[in-house]
């Protein structure tokens, strides 16, 4: 755990428009002190559309955000209309992209096969993909939510090199526990984050699963990250509804205090 630095990344999903973002990512950027960003990464994952006015912000005063995007294309550029290619997200500076959030893989119609392709358009534009996983209710009921959750991990991973994979953030997020107030328990969070971690070794190497970070997401707020983070193979938060408030979400990064 020491080597990985941690990262706290806000998924805004559908809320604040592109003037509501600037306010907030200044806040954000206020509340943040130099210690802060030294121990812990922040970024955030606002609609497309904000995406610019945020690179002006982080770009012109060096606030110490980072940004990426909460979906990626398969393709670079052609005729799909309405879909956004990772050559503009790089284009517009994000180092991050949400790949197989469970929304979408519920509301739009991600499988396995799409997730694993937007993977690889990521890496393809050198964009680091936040490769979300994680089981459903009924699945952890039935006590089978590690096998559930490796085997999305295999899909979306298939086909890639040890290089690649050493590149990718994996964010476990049960599916109970998203938007929910229902948070796993910091045993839940690490177990399922050990799993990981060893899966990524016997793919690939321990080089690879030493090097990956492995978040949690699901209705982390401020009062329950310091027990989460405790655990070993935790590098971090996939935060929804509690980014959308900068102290709140500053209070986050500063989990460590
Ligand atoms: C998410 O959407 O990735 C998420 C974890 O949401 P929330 O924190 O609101 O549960």
């Amino acid at each position: 755990k020491s080597t990985r630095r941690p990262l706290m990344a806000g998924n805004w999903k559908m809320n604040l428009n592109h003037l509501e973002a600037i306010a907030v990512v200044q806040k954000l950027a206020f509340s943040l002190t130099e210690e802060d960003a030294e121990r812990v990464e922040a970024a955030v994952l606002p609609p497309f559309t904000d995406i610019r006015s945020v690179q002006t912000l982080v770009e012109g005063d060096k606030l110490g955000v980072g940004y990426g995007a909460q979906d990626i294309s398969v393709h670079d550029s052609g005729a799909h209309t309405g879909e956004i290619s990772g050559v503009f997200l790089a284009k517009l500076g994000c180092t991050y992209v949400v790949v197989g959030h469970s929304e979408r893989r519920e509301h739009n119609g991600e499988t396995d096969d799409v997730v694993a392709a937007k993977v690889q358009a990521a890496l393809r534009h050198d964009l680091v993909p936040i490769l979300c996983v994680g089981e459903g209710l009924a699945v952890r009921q039935d006590g089978r939510h590690v096998e559930h959750t490796l085997a999305q991990l295999d899909a979306a991973l298939d086909g890639l090199s040890a290089e690649q994979a050493a590149r990718v953030v994996i964010a476990y997020e049960p599916v109970w526990a998203i938007g929910t107030g229902e948070v796993a328990t910091p045993d839940d969070a690490q177990e399922m984050a050990a799993a990981i971690r060893a899966r990524l070794e016997s793919l690939y190497d321990g080089d690879v699963a030493a090097t990956v970070r492995v978040l949690y997401g699901g209705s982390v707020k401020s009062s329950n990250i310091t027990p989460i983070m405790a655990g070993e193979d935790v590098d971090g938060a996939l935060v929804g509804g509690a980014s959308l408030d900068p102290e709140e979400f500053a209070s986050i990064v500063r989990y460590y205090r």
